[in-house]
């Protein structure tokens, strides 16, 4: 026994790190909680796990870059442009699929209660309309600038224009009522000056600008046109191809050597989070049963539904597969970005699952770009439930556009930390609900965010496992001898 356990601590010691940094993470986290550590000492504390964050971002870049072009430029077109097909069709499903169990379970629970709320007009609110968000969506794909890119996104912004009200049409007109206080006698003693002119109307217009944060989208688009281009540019491109093939493997070899800090960092990371956080008390009866909620609903995709498409279409163990990628998984709950955890996944799909590393290499960044299974299921529970909050009925049609929405804002959040919170505004401007009620779920979603990263890093990580099944067939035609498809032994 005493032999076996060895040998299972050796094969799987990272992994081990890995479960125990998490659980020691919480304990100090709660623990130091406790000792009430001034800001300062928080920062300070914190610095470890920033130290991880840090080393995951500086990896996106080029693996990003080096594993698409190498990836597309590898295949021929016909493979290329099927498994480009397959696999955006493929993460389109699952998304939408992941909506619709998002809206069965608020549906069931109804966290929202029936309680009435004073109704929120949008008036001339600051507010990012849903057509806004779209073309910011469709700008961040063709960036004008790609040294920009590397370190800004579009957003577009709400500017205020004070406008002068109808009532008081020009600003020099005022009006003010002469009031007097007078004595016994009569006589004013006192005069006072109500200015009543109506207050100015301020009026919002959106302006396209840029954030900060690396637009991964459009380095996506780009890394990918150029593979593909590569691909058909036969001998010539072959210089440039080896080139991304070398700096993939050296960043991976990078990635081999920072895993062993990894576990350490996460202590921090997470231990540094739970300081931060707001009294647990504190939290309400409906936003408890809100997170309850997106937890089952994230439980259920990605516990069930995902593991049977894969096990349905590739006939294999989906829990062989999933404990090739547990470490992946725990980089995603502890830094919450689906990008960051990229060269992670990357590892355990090739070291423990044997995916193909052709198709890992366009599967895995564009799914870390465009699959977000778990933010489209919460982006859906939590619109419903701003609408249940608000005790407004949503109609058939409504769900229909919350559903595509969705789908559409999860595809538009970027792979890092709360991005979802932001493309929420399409959501709920979709169906008219206010977006200034997206504060009523900002307590509970650094939480959220964890466990949704974790679920749209598994949905890519099963997408690469099934695309290498689907499309196998293809690479023994081109008499490959490379390993096809995961181990399921
Ligand atoms: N944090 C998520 C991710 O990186 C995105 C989100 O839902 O906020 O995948």
């Amino acid at each position: 026994i005493l032999a076996r356990i060895k040998d299972v601590c050796k094969r799987n010691g990272l992994l081990i790190l890995s479960v125990l940094s998490v659980t020691i993470g919480c304990l100090l986290g709660f623990f130091l909680r406790t000792r009430r550590l001034s800001q300062q000492e928080i920062s300070y504390f914190q610095f470890p796990g920033e130290l991880l964050m840090r080393m995951l971002k500086m990896l996106i870049l080029p693996l990003v870059v080096s594993s698409l072009m190498s990836g597309l430029a590898a295949l021929d077109a016909k493979t290329s442009s099927r498994l480009g097909i397959i696999t955006v069709t493929y993460y389109l499903w699952t998304t939408f699929v992941a909506v619709v169990v998002g809206i069965i379970m608020v549906s069931i629970i109804h966290p929202g209660g029936a309680a009435q709320k004073e109704s929120t007009e949008e008036g001339g609110k600051p507010i990012m309309s849903s057509a806004d968000a779209l073309l910011d969506l469709i700008r961040n794909m063709f960036p004008a600038n790609l040294v920009e890119a590397t370190f800004k996104q579009y957003r577009t912004r709400s500017i205020p224009i004070i406008k002068s009200n109808k009532a008081a049409p020009e600003s020099s007109t005022r009006r003010i009522i002469v009031y007097g206080v007078q004595d016994e006698n009569g006589s004013n003693v006192q005069n006072f000056a109500l200015d009543i002119t109506p207050p100015p109307e301020v009026i919002y217009k959106s302006e396209p600008g840029a954030s900060d944060g690396m637009n991964v989208l459009g380095i996506v688009i780009f890394s990918a046109t150029m593979g593909i281009m590569l691909g058909r540019m036969g001998n010539s491109g072959v210089p440039l191809v080896s080139f991304c093939q070398c700096l993939n493997e050296s960043v991976m070899k990078i990635v081999a050597v920072a895993v062993w800090y990894f576990p350490f960092g996460i202590v921090f990371l997470i231990a540094g989070k739970i300081l931060e956080m707001d009294d647990p008390s504190a939290i309400g009866k409906k936003l408890g049963f809100y997170a309850i909620t997106v937890v089952c609903g994230l439980v259920v995709h990605g516990l069930f539904i995902l593991p049977m498409m894969y096990f349905f279409i590739t006939k294999k163990n989906p829990i062989v597969f999933i404990r090739g990628i547990l470490q992946a998984l725990l980089i995603a709950l502890a830094t919450s970005s689906s990008s960051a955890t990229l060269p992670i996944t990357f590892k355990c799909l090739l070291e423990n699952n044997h995916v193909d590393r052709r198709i890992a290499r366009f599967v895995l960044p564009v799914g870390a770009t465009i699959n977000m299974d778990g933010t489209a299921l919460y982006e859906a529970v939590a619109a419903i439930f701003i609408a249940q909050v608000n005790n407004y009925e949503l109609d058939f049609g409504q769900i229909i556009t919350i559903s595509i929405t969705a789908t559409a804002a999860s595809i538009g959040a970027a792979g890092i930390p709360q991005a979802g919170l932001v493309t929420m505004v399409i959501v709920l401007t979709s169906v008219g609900l206010p977006t200034d009620d997206i504060t009523l779920i900002i307590a509970v979603d650094w939480a959220l965010d964890r466990f949704r990263t974790m679920i749209n890093v598994l949905g890519d990580a099963l997408a690469a496992g099934i695309m290498a099944h689907i499309c196998r067939k293809e690479f023994i035609k081109d008499g490959d001898e490379v390993p096809l498809i995961c181990e399921t032994k």
